[in-house]
């Protein structure tokens, strides 16, 4: 039985540590409505993922695994990463852009993996649609895939990264029912999930207040199945939520990434003037 379960677990963790590509995960359904996204649709690229999570492949390992947001983060704020070989050099220069946009306005520092990182980000465009596996670091290998041309404007990549680094959706954060009505009757069929609350002590907003500018936050039609409104803002329907295309980090993203890795304390390690990501 012993000889079994150690079996098991180190399949498991094999497992976990395979990233998905198009051949061993259902194929996203986003895929074709990705190919046909123009700057002038009416939702977000990244908003038309399909997976649990919206454009997040396993949104509950933090649930399933217990509240440890430490573990889930990044040590120091250093992230490991690489290029699968599927995206062209203009593409990961887009990339490299997005993640100079971190080094300038936090903590976090993006650089290239070395053959002894053991925990890493890979980048590519191997699945259809704009995504990312996890939320904040898993252990192994995770990935944001980003289907060209759609996802990659820097408001979309910033929004994979931040997935990638632990933050959720604005629109589900615990408080969210006083700032926008969620209109249930026109989202997609078993879309609901993906406007479903997280309780504040899984998905913390870190005292920060709510953010309709948050790259974070889904648009006002989002999943919806009728061209009608699915999220408004209480104080005023009219009012945009989620920014668009060009848009870089909000005040407060940039607040919450400041508190979720404790930059007052690890910026003078990190050097803020280094944006070299090599
Ligand atoms: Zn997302």
């Amino acid at each position: 039985m012993f000889s079994f379960m150690v079996y098991f677990s180190a399949t498991t963790v094999h497992l976990m540590h395979c990233l998905p590509s198009k051949d061993n995960i259902k194929a996203d359904l986003s895929g074709n409505k990705v190919k046909q996204w123009n700057e002038s649709s009416a939702v977000n690229p990244e908003e038309l993922g399909t997976y649990p999570g919206g454009d997040v492949l396993f949104p509950n390992r933090v649930l399933r695994n217990g509240i440890n947001f430490e573990k889930d983060r990044w040590p120091m704020g250093v992230i490991p990463f690489e290029f699968d070989g599927t995206l062209n050099k203009q593409d990961m220069e887009k990339v490299e852009e997005a993640m100079m946009e971190f080094h300038r306005v936090t903590c976090i520092r993006f650089r290239r993996r070395k053959p002894n990182d053991t925990d890493f980000i890979s980048i590519g465009n191997n699945r259809p649609g704009c995504s990312s596996t996890d939320l904040g670091r898993s252990g192994g290998a995770q990935g944001i895939n980003l289907e060209t041309p759609a996802c990659l404007s820097m408001r979309t990549i910033l929004h994979e990264l931040l997935h990638a680094i632990g933050f959720d959706h604005e629109h589900i954060r615990a408080d969210r029912d006083l700032f926008v009505t969620i209109h249930w009757d026109n989202i997609q069929r078993g879309r609901k999930n993906i406007f479903m609350k997280q309780p504040e002590r899984v998905l913390t907003s870190f005292g920060v207040t709510y953010d309709y500018n948050s790259l974070m936050h889904y648009s006002g039609k989002s999943l919806s199945s009728n061209g009608l409104p699915t999220m408004t803002a209480i104080k005023d329907p009219n009012i945009q939520l989620g920014p668009r295309l060009h848009a870089k980090f909000s005040k407060k993203d940039v607040e919450k990434i400041h508190l979720m890795y404790n930059c007052s304390e690890i910026s003078t390690k990190n050097n803020s003037s280094d944006i070299n990501i090599n």
